[in-house]
């Protein structure tokens, strides 16, 4: 996977296409519109080999069907949701072995969605919404606690591991992180380069996980500083990473 291209879709949405080295098959993440990938299979010259999902909302998987169908391209996804175009249905600690692809190592991330999955192999992760850069997905049918340790997995993953998430939120994103964190410098950074790639309709994405470990307030609840801001907000002492987590996370959703 040495050139990932992020295909915008929808609103704000990423499709990820990874190309395999040397050939003309590609791995297609998250299509949730089918013709933007349409699109880009056409112009390239390339055949999907496979289609992965994340999670089953419709800007996600929307276009897997029409894919499937129009390439014959098998289709992954999380064993635990009802999503029609899944043909090969996996959950965490599958090794996928896809021709050319190496081994593609599938993590269960429950938070976001109930059976949300990330995929990882040679030095990408596909984490759909569950972790943003700069940020993460709302805890729509998990728990804060679930949410809090699947990032915790991520963030265990290699630092140079490049992270393709499913939204161009960035920017957002670490304007809330730099009022949890005003002090870290480095994160000023990260958002002044977002901003500037934005003003020039480039992504954001992908940023890797050591990136990630240093400027997404949601990876640094055992920082002092990301704690005691959300201290602040919670006008109370927080038991644990979690309760911090947590703290975080309804704060960004109050419109941080
Ligand atoms: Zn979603």
């Amino acid at each position: 996977m040495i050139d990932l291209q992020a295909v915008t879709a929808l609103a704000d949405n990423y499709i990820w296409i990874a190309p395999a080295p040397g050939n003309h098959r590609v791995l297609i993440v998250d299509p949730g519109d089918a013709e933007p990938a349409r699109a880009w299979l056409r112009e390239h010259g390339a055949q999907p080999a496979a289609i992965l999902l994340t999670h089953h909302h419709g800007d996600h998987v929307g276009g897997a069907a029409e894919l499937a169908r129009a390439y014959g391209a098998p289709v992954y996804g999380p064993a635990t949701e009802r999503i029609g175009a899944v043909d090969h249905p996996v959950g965490g600690g599958a090794r996928l072995e896809i021709d050319g692809f190496g081994t593609i190592e599938v993590l269960d991330v429950p938070g976001h969605t109930a059976g949300h999955i990330a995929y990882h192999g040679d030095g990408a992760l596909f984490c759909g919404d569950a972790l943003f850069a700069g940020g993460c997905g709302r805890v729509f049918e998990g728990t804060a606690e679930q949410m809090h340790a699947s990032l915790q997995r991520l963030a265990g993953l290699p630092g140079e591991t490049r992270v393709c998430c499913g939204h161009e939120y960035t920017v957002k994103n670490l304007e809330f992180a730099a009022r949890v964190e005003p002090g870290n410098e480095r994160l000023a950074r990260r958002l002044e380069h977002a901003r500037a790639l934005r003003q020039q309709g480039r992504p954001t994405v992908p940023s890797t996980l050591e990136e990630e470990r240093a400027t997404n307030p949601f990876l640094r609840t055992d920082s002092a500083e990301v704690q005691a801001a959300a201290e602040r907000r919670a006008g109370q002492p927080l038991a644990d990473a979690a309760a911090v987590f947590a703290t975080l996370r309804r704060w960004k959703d109050q419109g941080g």
